[in-house]
């Protein structure tokens, strides 16, 4: 694994004996460029498979770089980047027009965010998946909503390693923004905990790796976070007052979307519950 200062995201390699797996590929064509050339320092075996742990910009835009690898994604974050990437491509235009840049985000990251190609998904899975490197594989699991709708965990078995994406952050909070799923967070992270074990390495999507403990920590929070939007709205508190009522584990500028999004969540059925005939 490795940590890049820009957003200070969190990529990783897995090598077997057919190949190599890159695991998110940073935030602009260039950073992917320079990520394919660190791996090349590592080892000279073939880049075969790209992971995106889901959607978001920092671990996808990169993809443009690994033009000879195949790209693996779970189905939601296939269908969602293009919506995400005309998102994110207009904040970073109002950061270029407003003057905010500061180290290492500079302009030009930020117009190298807006200049990069997207390199979508070629294969996609709904439950699970494996990528057989050889003489190890590497299983993707796709453990429900969160984050994002399309977050994954590769588990690389042998090693007891999970790479979480950013169901789990180990140097910011946990990232709710406006695609977030905060009610159902803590059930993705119930099952991440499933595939960990005591003695295990989980890597975030930001931050340095982190053991079974500090996600069980996490999940505690983000289900704090859920149980409070859940008993707010439930006892009609308005979702304008809600921020205030709360009790949270977190300040509250952190959460202004989590709190509108599980509100959403909470009053509707319409996106949760559906019936199977
Ligand atoms: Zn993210």
């Amino acid at each position: 694994m490795r940590r890049y200062p820009e957003w200070d995201v969190t990529v990783g390699v897995v090598a077997g004996s057919d190949g190599l797996a890159v695991i998110d590929t940073r935030a602009t064509a260039g950073q992917g460029r320079s990520l394919r050339d660190d791996v090349r320092r590592l080892s000279s075996s073939p880049i075969r498979w790209v992971v995106n742990t889901h959607q978001h910009f920092d671990h996808t835009f990169g993809n443009i770089a690994f033009d000879d690898a195949e790209i693996w994604a779970h189905e939601n974050a296939a269908m969602g980047l293009d919506a995400h990437a005309r998102w994110v491509r207009e904040q970073r235009r109002e950061n270029l027009a407003n003057g905010e840049e500061a180290p290492p985000i500079t302009t030009d990251v930020l117009q190298d965010v807006l200049d990069t190609r997207l390199r979508p998904a070629d294969r996609t899975f709904s439950s699970v998946a494996v990528l057989d490197l050889g003489d190890r594989g590497a299983e993707l699991v796709y453990c429900g909503r969160g984050h994002t709708d399309g977050d994954l965990v590769v588990r690389v078995p042998d090693v007891d390693v999970v790479f979480a994406g950013d169901l789990v952050e180990q140097s910011g909070r946990p990232s709710y923004g406006p695609d977030c799923f905060p009610l159902e967070w803590p059930a993705a992270l119930e099952m991440v905990l499933g595939v960990v074990t005591d003695g295990g390495t989980v890597l975030p999507g930001h931050g340095s790796p982190v053991d079974r403990e500090f996600v069980q920590r996490q999940h505690g929070d983000v289900a704090v976070v859920a149980n409070t939007i859940g008993q707010l709205a439930s006892s009609g508190v308005p979702l304008a007052a809600a921020l205030d009522e709360g009790d949270w584990p977190w300040e509250r500028a952190h959460l202004e979307h989590a709190v509108r999004r599980g509100y959403e969540h909470a009053a509707g059925p319409s996106d949760q519950l559906r019936i199977i005939s």
